[in-house]
C-alpha cells in the first residue's frame, strides 16, 4: 500500500490543486484515467472555442452584405481546421506534465475506491488521510454505434462530414451547430420542444431563436423516430410532435444532449459516500462527503458544470485543505456564456426564476444602439437586460444577447463582485463609444424602473 497526504482522482480542473499541494510540499497521488487536464482543455472549452474562431470569420463573410460588401468564400480547408484543433489538444497531455513537482505522482489508470480511504488504480493500492474526487462528467451516450457526442470530435479523426444532423438544444449543441454551419458543414438542428437555451431567460432565448433559425434548419418539436446507418450515410426518420414523420439524410450525427455523472465507475458501494437521484455525490459546505476527509469538487458535484466554478471550487478547496479555512465559497451569482453566433451572456437569475421563487424586481431590457461601436455592426437584435432588486438597487440578474456579450458582461460582474448596485453602472465613466457604452442607456433605463416602481408603491 502506498501512502500519501492526498489523493486525487480526475486530473481535470483538480490539477491545479495537485500543483499547489505539491508546492506545498504535500506528498500527492494524482490519478487520471485519460489525458491530464480533463474536459476543458482537451475536449471542452477550448477546443470548441478554437472552432468557433474559425466559423466567426467565414460568417462576417458571409453577411458582409450587411455592410453593403459583395464578398464569397472561394473555400474553407475544415481539414485544415481540425489538423491545428487536434494539433493543439494533442500537446495539453505534456504541458499539464510538466506542472507538477516531485512531490506529485501521477497514475495513469482509473481510480476506484476499496474503502473510504484506499483508492485502487491499475493493480496498486494507494491511502491518503484526504481524498479529493474530481472526476468531471460525460455525455449521455449517443444511442446508435455510430452516431458521435463531443468527445467524438475532440480529436475528430476521419473523414470530414458534409452535413451533419445535431440532436440537442443546450449550449454545447447550439455551439456546435454554430461551428460546423459557419464553415459551410450543411447543419441540421433537432429540438424536442419549441425551445432553445431553455435555461436562459426566456426574452433572451427568443431573440436567439429568431436569429440563430436564420443560419441553419433548426427542426422545433422534432425528434428521430429511427436511425438507419448504410454507405457511410445516416438515414433517419424524424418526427414532429404532431405525429408527422419525414425522411432526412446526413452524413454524420452528434448527440449533445446533456452531460451525466462519472460516479459509476468508482465504487463507491465500498464507501459510505452518498449520491443524489442524478447520480451525483452528496457534499456539505465544506465540499465533504458523507466520508470523512473525502472530498468532492467541479463537476462531479453536479452543481454548475463550468469550467470556472470548477476552477473556483477547486482553489477555495485548496485553502479548506492546505490552509485550514473554514469558510464555505458562496456563489451568490454564477455567470455563463454561450459563444454562438448570437453570443449571449448571463449572470443572476431570470425572469422565469424570479417569478417562480417570488422574488421581488423590476426588468427592463435596452437595446444597444445608443453606443456607436454597436451600431456599427448594423445589427439589430443586441439587448440587455437587467433584472433589479427596487428596494435596494442590487442586480439580481443580468442577460445579454449580442457580439461580445461575454466580455461585456465582466463589467456587470464587477460592479456585482464589489459593491452590487446598478447605480455604479449609470453612474461609472465610459470611453465614447465604445461597445462597453451600450451598457450605460440600460443601467439609466433600470433605475429609473426602479424610481417609477418606488414612486407608485
Ligand atoms: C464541448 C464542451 C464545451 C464546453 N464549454 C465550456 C465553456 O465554454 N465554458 C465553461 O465554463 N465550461 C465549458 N464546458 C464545461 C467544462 O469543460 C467543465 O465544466 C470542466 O471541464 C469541469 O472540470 P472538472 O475538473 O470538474 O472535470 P473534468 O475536466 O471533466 O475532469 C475530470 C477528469 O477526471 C477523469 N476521470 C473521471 N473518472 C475517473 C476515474 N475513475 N479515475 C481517474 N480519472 C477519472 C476524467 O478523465 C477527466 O480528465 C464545456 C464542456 C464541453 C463538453
Amino acid at each position: 500500500m502506498k501512502e500519501f497526504d492526498l489523493i486525487i482522482i480526475g486530473a481535470g480542473r483538480a490539477s491545479n490543486l495537485a500543483v499547489s499541494a505539491g508546492k506545498a510540499g504535500k506528498k500527492v497521488a494524482l490519478i487520471e484515467k485519460s489525458t491530464l487536464g480533463g474536459t476543458c482543455p482537451n475536449r471542452g472549452c477550448v477546443p470548441s472555442k478554437l472552432l468557433l474562431g474559425y466559423a466567426h470569420v467565414a460568417n462576417a463573410i458571409k453577411e458582409s452584405q450587411r455592410h453593403f460588401i459583395d464578398s464569397s468564400i472561394n473555400s474553407i480547408d475544415i481539414k485544415k481546421i481540425f489538423e491545428k484543433t487536434n494539433s493543439y489538444i494533442s500537446k495539453i497531455d505534456s504541458i499539464y506534465e510538466n506542472k507538477f513537482n516531485e512531490n506529485v505522482q501521477i497514475f495513469k489508470g482509473e481510480g476506484s475506491f476499496i474503502s473510504n480511504n484506499i483508492v485502487k488504480v491499475n493493480d496498486e493500492q494507494l491511502t491518503a488521510p484526504k481524498i479529493v474526487i474530481a472526476t468531471g462528467t460525460r455525455p449521455i451516450e449517443a444511442p446508435h454505434e455510430k452516431a458521435w457526442t463531443s468527445d467524438d470530435i475532440f480529436p475528430l479523426l476521419g473523414d470530414i462530414p458534409k452535413s451533419i444532423t445535431i440532436v440537442g438544444a443546450g449550449f454545447i449543441a447550439c455551439e456546435l451547430a454554430s461551428f460546423f454551419s459557419g464553415v459551410g458543414i450543411k447543419t441540421t438542428l433537432l429540438v424536442r420542444s419549441q425551445r432553445i437555451l431553455s435555461n436562459e431567460d426566456e426574452e433572451i432565448s427568443a431573440i436567439f431563436k429568431d436569429e440563430f433559425s436564420k443560419k441553419m434548419d433548426i427542426l422545433f418539436d422534432t425528434s428521430i423516430k429511427t436511425t438507419n446507418y448504410e454507405n457511410n450515410q445516416f438515414n433517419l426518420i424524424l418526427e414532429n410532435k404532431d405525429g408527422t414523420t419525414k425522411e432526412h439524410q446526413s452524413d454524420a450525427l452528434l448527440y449533445a444532449t446533456g452531460r451525466q455523472s462519472k460516479t459509476d465507475t468508482l465504487n463507491l458501494e465500498n464507501t459510505s459516500i452518498q449520491i443524489d437521484k442524478r447520480g451525483f455525490i452528496k457534499r456539505d459546505k465544506l465540499f465533504e462527503t458523507n466520508a470523512k476527509g473525502v472530498y468532492v469538487v467541479g463537476d462531479a458535484s453536479g452543481k454548475h458544470m463550468l469550467q470556472h466554478a470548477a476552477a473556483y471550487e477547486i482553489n477555495h478547496l485548496g485553502k479548506i485543505l492546505l490552509e485550514d479555512c473554514k469558510e464555505p465559497l458562496y456563489f451568490k451569482y454564477m455567470p455563463h456564456a454561450v459563444f454562438t453566433e448570437p453570443e449571449i451572456a448571463s449572470v443572476g437569475i431570470t425572469e422565469q426564476k424570479a417569478k417562480e421563487k417570488n422574488i421581488k424586481y423590476i426588468t427592463s431590457t435596452t437595446n444597444w444602439l445608443a453606443s456607436a461601436k454597436a451600431m456599427s455592426t448594423r445589427l439589430h437584435y443586441p439587448v440587455t437586460k437587467f433584472l433589479i432588486n427596487p428596494d435596494n438597487y442590487e442586480i439580481l440578474g443580468c442577460h445579454m444577447i449580442g457580439p461580445e456579450s461575454s466580455t461585456m458582461m465582466h463589467q456587470v460582474l464587477a460592479v456585482m463582485h464589489i459593491n452590487n448596485d446598478v447605480r455604479h453602472i449609470k453612474e461609472m465613466l465610459y470611453i465614447h463609444p465604445a461597445l462597453s457604452e451600450a451598457l450605460l442607456p440600460a443601467a439609466v433605463a433600470a433605475v429609473k424602473e426602479v424610481e417609477k416602481y418606488n414612486k407608485k408603491s
